[in-house]
Parts: C-alpha cells; structure tokens; sequence
C-alpha cells in the first residue's frame, strides 16, 4: 500500500447542519457572502445561512455576480468588494462554481496588490481569508478539496489554484439545499461526480482508505446514474445519496487528483459551453476502455461495483448530452496544441498514460 491522505477540512453533514451549527460558520466577525444569480436563495441555504449568522451577531455584505466556469476577473472583482465591506472572511454559497471562486476570492480580498492573473503565481505577500462552504450541486465535491477552476477571461481557458490555501475552513454539506436543482443540472453534476470517483480510483495513488472511499461512492453514484437514466423526477432519497457521495468523490480526487477525460472535458466547456459533467462524461469510453487495458485488476474490481463496462458506457452516453458538438480531426488537432509543452499530470496518472496525440484523436471523436 503506498498513499498519503490529507483532508482538513471541517464538515458537517444532514439536514439543517447550518442552523444547527451556527457557531462553526463563525470564522470572524463580518463576512462577504458569494452566490451566483439565483440558486443561493432558490435553495432555502441563503436564508439559513443568514439566519446563522444573525444568531452569531456576524454581519454580512453579498456578492452575487458569479457566473459558471468563474472567471478570474470576477473573482478579483468580489475581493475589492470584501474589502470595502470589511469581511475577515467569505462564505461562499452555491455549486462547484461559487466554491471554487470564494477560494480565490479569500486569496484577492487578503492582497489587493494583486492582478487577476497573478492569482495563477501562487506567490502572495498575506494570507488568504478563512473561507466557509455550503453546496448547492452534487458534484465536484469543492467542499472539501484543495483546488479551485478558474477561468482566464483573456484565453477563456480553465486553469486549476492549488494548494492548502485552497481548502476550506468548515463546509456545511446538507443534501437539502440540492433538491431544487433542474434535472439537467442533476444529471451533469452526478457524471462530474461519478467521473472524480472513477477516475481518481484508477490512479495509482487511489489505495488504502482512498480507495474504500471510492469503493463507496462508485456503486452508489452508478445506482443513482441508473435511475437517472430512466427518470426525470429524482426521488429526495436518491438526490441525498447523490450529495454524499459526490462528496465521498471529492475526498477521492483531492488526494488522487483526476485522469484525462477532466482535461479533454475542458475543451468541450471552453469551447462548446457543454456544463463541466457532462464534458468530462463524454470521454468515459475510450478512459474506461485503456483502464480495461492497462489496469486489470482495477477494472475488474470496478466492473464487480457496477455492471458489464458495455452497459455502463450505454448509461453514461444515454445521459450525456452534447447536443450537435462535432470537433473533427483539424480542430482536435489544434485544441490539443495546449499540451504540446507540458503533458497535464492528468495524462500520466491516467492508466496506460495519453500523448498529445493521442489526446487529439480522443477529442476527434466527438
Ligand atoms: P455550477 O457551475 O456551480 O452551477 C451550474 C448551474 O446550476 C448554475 O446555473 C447554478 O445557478 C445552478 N444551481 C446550482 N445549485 C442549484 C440548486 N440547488 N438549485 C437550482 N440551481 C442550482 O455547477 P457545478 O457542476 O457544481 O460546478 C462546476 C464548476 O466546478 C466547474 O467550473 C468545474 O470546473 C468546477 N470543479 C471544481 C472541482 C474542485 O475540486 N474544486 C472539481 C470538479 C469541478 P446560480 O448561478 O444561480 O448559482
Ligand atoms: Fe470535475
């Protein structure tokens, strides 16, 4: 067994976990709330989040202006905003895109000598701000990793923060606040969440205590993937199992990191606006084909928790909806030139490992 395993991030877990902890939100004494348009309020969590924080004398400013994939202009933006309002800390509140964004948000507010670009130097004169989390999606598991996706208005392209400034001081994960989610949102964030699991599982580093965790989330996220292949009305119980496990997820690849359909899944969002789950799912074939080839014993064992591969690759396509997107061998070509320099850790932690050419040819399928 070779693994190392670092997750510290404070949770807690069930419904009303907010109101019912309302000390642990309490990382200051004032705070920039941030959402994106509508789903904060949409899902009860706003409401609860307040109500935590008047019962712990804590007042608040909100910013609500983060859109989808964040951009770093955005979040450089709701820095200046904590400021002026005086927050000691942010309390994000939303899917893994208002997740991601309070964590570099935390990073602006504490250095205002910072360019929205220098975020990517990973090299500050302070601290950033303790941050609190509270999902919306049940998805990227943001609540607990280390990393934050963010997106360079200049390039339009999806580049990852990194580090344990990136984690989380609390996360409040109350499958609740994710029932009012649309179908199509459901379907998306459980393939982002079924794609942490599996992928992280067939890394290398995916043993121990890391490899129970996705032996856990992998059946129960296949099971929910089944039902959601069949139905448009999500059961609460199945929507609760969805959440946990995208969380177990994301305790999966904080540690493991992600294999190559993450990278690939990129140039879908970036290029075709096809949401993060769906982006990734579309390269689950041909990932689950070489981890069929290069990693045997895995493949066996994952197959055990959930069906022939031919049958889960027919759930997965039967959900992934990448409406009329055809990318073909010139452009596949070009998008792959991003990896001409440098190969992403992705690649080689992926089993049998992927070229740049290889990569090209992958996204000339779709
Ligand atoms: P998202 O981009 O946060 O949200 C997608 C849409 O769903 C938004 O329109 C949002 O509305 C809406 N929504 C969220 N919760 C809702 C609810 N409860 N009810 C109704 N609508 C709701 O989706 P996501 O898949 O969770 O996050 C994707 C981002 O996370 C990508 O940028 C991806 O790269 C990143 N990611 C991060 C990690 C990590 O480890 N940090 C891992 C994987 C992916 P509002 O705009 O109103 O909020
Ligand atoms: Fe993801």
């Amino acid at each position: 067994m070779t693994y190392s395993a670092y997750m510290p991030v404070k949770c807690f877990w069930g419904n009303g976990c907010v109101c019912n902890n309302s000390s642990a939100i309490a990382l200051g004494k004032s705070c920039l709330i941030v959402t994106g348009k509508s789903s904060a309020k949409l899902s009860g969590a706003l409401d609860d989040a307040i109500s935590a924080l008047e019962k712990e004398n804590i007042s608040y400013a909100i910013f609500d202006g983060i859109g989808e994939n964040p951009l770093i202009s955005a979040c450089h933006k709701a820095g200046e905003a904590a400021r002026k309002a005086g927050a000691d800390f942010i309390l994000g509140i939303g899917g893994g895109s208002v997740l991601d964004a309070s964590k570099a948000i935390a990073i602006y507010a504490a250095n205002a000598d910072l360019s929205p670009i220098d975020i990517y130097k990973r090299e500050y004169s302070s601290k950033a701000l303790p941050v609190a989390l509270i999902g919306t999606t049940a998805g990227t598991g943001s609540e607990v990793t280390a990393v934050a996706v963010l997106t360079n208005d200049e390039t339009g392209i999806k580049k990852s923060i990194s580090g344990p400034d990136c984690y989380a001081s609390v996360s409040f994960c109350d499958p609740e606040y994710t029932f009012s989610m649309p179908y199509k949102t459901t379907v998306s964030t459980a393939l982002d969440a079924f794609a942490h699991a599996v992928e992280g599982f067939f890394t290398v580093k995916c043993d121990g205590v890391l490899r129970l965790f996705a032996e856990k989330c992998i059946p129960e996220l296949y099971f929910c993937l089944e039902i959601l292949s069949k139905t448009d009305t999500v059961p609460e119980e199945i929507r609760e199992k969805l959440y946990y496990a995208s969380v177990y997820a994301g305790l999966v690849i904080n540690n493991c990191g992600t294999a190559f359909p993450h990278p690939l899944g990129y140039v879908l969002t970036e290029n075709y606006g096809i949401p993060h789950g769906m982006a990734c799912a579309a390269f689950f074939a041909p990932f689950i084909d070489r981890c069929a080839e290069f990693s045997n014993e895995k493949f066996n064992a994952f197959c055990r928790m959930t069906d022939d591969a031919d049958k889960v690759k027919a759930v997965i396509k039967s959900l992934t909806d990448l409406g009329n997107t055809v990318i073909g061998k010139e452009k596949a070509e070009n998008y792959a030139l991003r990896w001409q320099s440098v190969i992403p850790r992705n690649f080689t932690a992926s089993p049998g490992g992927l070229t740049m050419e290889e990569a090209a040819s992958i996204l000339a399928e779709i």
